[in-house]
């Protein structure tokens, strides 16, 4: 397989003699004087619904992630950081692929990621890489193709409800079973943060307002659909814009209420779009279970950083966290889940890059960069030549990490077919001007469905 070696060759490593002991690296950026790998382990752990800006290191008001916020410390903080699509698998197909939905083909719930498409794992693996990948994830289950190039695919054998402590026990089991004699991949997928935000106790009041009153936990909790004797639905066909939906949900298979099918269509639309329902009170309590959510999933981060220490490699290994999509708290008409818009607050997510073999800590990287771009940055950390993902829309974003330069990088994001909360929007992009609330649908929403993210970047833009 052919290498590249550039960013030694930018670290100042530049005779092939020294690649295989290069142990004195220094960064142009002045990182500090330690043992660089020829192969570097990756460990990548995603994040289910993870905003950016509800993320300590983002400025966020609450202390959620303290070890997230230590890690970024450590290491590089990508301020800017746009996911795909905002929902699952499209988006985590994009960040496995670095292709736009479009070009690796995963445009919904359900689908399938085709045999042919090169992945970020199959290609770790075509290098000689460990892969092994843990998630509980209905829609990340082992027959979404996203399979491709993990020697292990672990999925539906953990708790429900306490998805991150049993996925990274599971991780540190396998971290301390593997070949110490090769390096690997791992990828981890953390669910607590999605709806219905059940963290467990001392989690679930982590962030309660002292003054909150049964009662109105109780009217939330009817809110969120789990105390069904309780729940009065808004009319099926009385939701905006509906009816809208008919996809089946599974997310909680040990939730008998949410296996109703009927209950959870007539259900969806009070849920998600009943913003007239909601008092701000309400919307603060869930946000308070969804912070308690995001800190459980940072404590057992920690687990995952103390492993890797305790087994001397936490120096060789290069730790990727980010999320696969943000969560909408009302902000434009959209409660307590991301699908149907492309605002900041479902796309925007966080991006934070540890090894401290090549990274100095407190870089933080202001540009706009995509989530997909994550998978040649990790190709190229590992000393793996990005080129072999093939004809990609992502760019290694290794340069930035060093302190160089990209050029500007245009952000596509895309809902699904079958998920617009408004038909303008039933495929709509952003020019990369996040934040502006610039949204543009080609040819003026009707027929952009069939434009690709490569025409769309090159054609005039409205807002
Ligand atoms: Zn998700």
């Amino acid at each position: 397989m052919q290498r590249i070696f550039l960013f030694w060759a930018v670290l100042g490593c530049l005779s092939p003699l020294i690649l295989s002991a290069c142990t004195a690296c220094t960064t142009r950026t002045g990182a500090p004087e330690t043992t660089r790998a020829a192969q570097p382990n990756v460990v990548l752990i995603t994040i289910e619904t993870l905003r950016a800006d509800h993320v300590g290191a983002y400025g966020y008001a609450r202390n959620t992630t303290p070890n997230l916020d230590r890690l970024a410390a450590r290491g590089a903080r990508f301020d800017n950081t746009v996911a795909q699509a905002p929902f699952t698998l499209p988006s985590i197909a994009s960040l496995m692929t670095g292709q736009y939905p479009p070009g690796h083909g995963v445009r919904n719930h359900p689908a399938i990621l085709a045999a042919e498409v090169e992945t970020l794992a199959e290609r770790f693996q075509a290098d000689g890489y460990q892969t092994a990948a843990m998630t509980r994830h209905t829609w990340l289950r082992r027959k979404s193709g996203l399979d491709q190039g993990f020697d292990e695919y672990h999925n539906n054998k953990f708790s429900a409800g306490l998805d991150a402590r049993s996925l990274s026990l599971a991780a540190v089991d396998w971290l301390e079973a593997r070949d110490p004699e090769r390096p690997f991949f791992l990828w981890m997928h953390f669910l607590d943060p999605h709806l219905p935000y059940t963290p467990s106790y001392p989690y679930s009041v982590l962030y309660r307002d002292e003054n909150a009153d049964e009662p109105r936990v109780k009217h939330l909790r009817s809110m969120m659909a789990l105390d069904r004797e309780n729940f009065e639905p808004t009319p099926y066909a009385d939701i905006p814009g509906g009816p809208y939906y008919d996809l089946v949900f599974p997310y909680y298979p040990d939730n008998p209420a949410l296996l109703d099918l009927a209950f959870w269509r007539r259900s969806r639309g009070s849920i998600f779009f009943g913003g007239a329902r909601y008092r701000a009170e309400d919307i603060a309590e869930l946000g308070e279970l969804y912070d308690g959510a995001i800190t459980y999933t940072d404590d057992n981060l920690a687990r995952i950083m103390k492993a890797l220490a305790e087994l001397g490699i936490e120096e060789t290994t290069v730790v990727a966290v980010t999320g696969d999509h943000g969560e909408a708290f009302g902000e434009h008409g959209l409660y307590f889940t991301h699908d149907f818009t492309l605002y900041d607050e479902v796309l925007r997510v966080p991006l934070v890059l540890h090894y401290p073999a090549a990274i100095e800590p407190g870089t933080v990287i202001s540009q706009q960069v995509r989530l997909m771009d994550l998978a040649p940055t990790l190709l190229e950390l590992a000393g793996i030549d990005p080129a072999t993902l093939g004809d990609v829309d992502a760019v290694s974003l290794v340069p930035l990490i060093e302190g160089g330069s990209l050029p500007f990088l245009k952000a596509f994001a895309e809902s699904a077919p079958r998920r617009h909360m408004f038909p303008e929007h039933k495929r709509v992009y952003f020019d990369g001007n996040r934040g502006s609330g610039a949204w543009c649908a080609p040819n003026g929403g009707s027929s952009s469905a069939s434009l690709t993210p490569k025409e769309i970047s090159t054609s005039s833009t409205t807002s």
